[in-house]
């Protein structure tokens, strides 16, 4: 595969850096542009950026230049592939900007995730949903497109119960999360509001994760997108964890099934690696789904790094006395639930064939259409 260019909208962010970190060896995209807000458009990114995370910035990314926020004025040639990690106010007005000018925008914010004509995708779980791509004004157009990732709770939280949804069909299921202060990006939440507290208030969070999560474990009929019929009732808390989302599920299901049929499916769950045929992606794990024995298992500490950042842990699965089951799940916030979550979906799209712009002009002349045409 041709390595390709990539640009990051919302490069100095909290998922800005998990970009860069995880783009910074990948045998398939390589980083030609970044971009942030107008304070730091012209600064080099190591003035721009404060680097939170703990393996070093890369020397190449610390020396570039960080180019305006919008597809036009780049002193550098913008790339057909932008990650965006803005927040959901900016990327409703520039994301559809990137669109029109040709780019593909694997976009993590909220803004378009529930459009009609806007796949919300989790590979492992709704990789047919990206077909949608091809009714969007702009692909027909200048051949660019946007595709989200879900909300950061919502991805950790799919992926086991895809399983179950498949196999048994789900009903009704209760939520409550856990989730980190690197959730609400950089500087976040204050640290006298969180430090020794929980803020059980996450602005519009309950919102996104129900009816993220009917989207997921959706279809498509004809061209359009059929939420799944389960009842999804959502609680979400913000506590003093850096990295990693907790969530407490119960799910009653539509057929029965004992625990040891569902650790089975859980286990056995490999719907990137089926075999010799498999499309292997570099970013894929292993087993999108851990379970873990342990009693009091998963915990930050110790289970955030599985498939590095990439698998959902799930333990302590047992009856519930409300529903059929509960178990605890946990999920990496800025990587599955973020970066790694668009990365995987730029990899997919990529052997989808999706980032074969040859008959659509290339985004320059586009450019120069649109302004032409406005
Ligand atoms: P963040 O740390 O606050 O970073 C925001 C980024 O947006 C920075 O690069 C900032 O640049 C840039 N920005 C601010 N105003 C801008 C503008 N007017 N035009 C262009 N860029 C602008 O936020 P984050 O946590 O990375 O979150 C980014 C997006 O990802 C949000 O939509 C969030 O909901 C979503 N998300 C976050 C997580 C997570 O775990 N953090 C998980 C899933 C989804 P400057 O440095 O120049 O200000």
């Amino acid at each position: 595969m041709e390595r390709r260019q990539v640009g990051i909208l919302g490069a100095t962010g909290a998922v800005g850096q998990r970009f860069i970190q995880l783009l910074a060896n990948h045998p398939w995209f390589e980083i030609s542009w970044i971009a942030a807000s107008d304070r730091s458009a012209g600064k080099t990114y190591e003035d721009a950026c404060k680097w939170r995370l703990s393996t070093p910035l890369p020397e190449r990314i610390a020396k570039m230049v960080l180019q305006p926020n919008v597809p036009e004025g780049s002193a550098v040639e913008l790339p057909r592939i932008i990650f965006s990690s803005v927040d959901s106010d900016i990327a409703k007005e520039l994301e559809p900007k990137f669109a029109a000018a040709g780019c593909a925008v694997i976009s993590n914010s909220s803004a378009f995730r529930m459009g009609a004509d806007v796949p919300l995708v989790v590979p492992e779980v709704n990789v047919d949903h990206l077909d949608v791509i091809e009714q969007q004004a702009t692909r027909k157009t200048s051949g660019g497109y946007i595709v989200t990732n879900p909300n950061c709770c919502a991805i950790g939280l799919v992926l086991p119960l895809a399983v179950l949804e498949q196999k048994w069909g789900i009903e009704k299921l209760f939520v409550s999360t856990m989730q980190a202060v690197s959730g609400a990006g950089y500087p976040g939440v204050a640290s006298l509001d969180i430090l020794g507290n929980v803020i059980p208030y996450i602005k519009n969070e309950e919102e996104k994760l129900q009816e993220e999560v009917a989207k997921l474990l959706g279809g498509v009929n004809d061209g359009a997108f059929a939420p799944g019929d389960m009842t999804v009732s959502a609680m979400c808390h913000r506590v003093p964890v850096i990295d990693g989302h907790t969530e407490a599920v119960s799910v009653k299901l539509k057929k029965p099934a004992t625990a040891e049929e569902i650790i089975a499916a859980w286990r056995a769950f490999k719907p990137l690696h089926q075999g010799a045929d498999a499309t292997h992606l570099p970013s894929a794990p292993d087993s999108p789904v851990v379970y873990e024995e342990g009693v009091d298992r998963p915990q930050p500490r110790l289970d955030l790094e599985t498939g590095n950042g990439m698998t959902t842990t799930v333990g302590r699965l047992r009856p519930c006395t409300l529903f059929d089951w509960k178990f605890t799940l946990l999920s990496h916030n800025t990587i599955r639930g973020a970066a790694g979550a668009a990365l995987l979906n730029a990899e997919i799209l990529a052997v989808l064939g999706k980032f074969d712009f040859r008959k659509y002009p290339p985004v320059n002349s586009a450019r120069e259409e649109s302004s032409v045409n406005a």
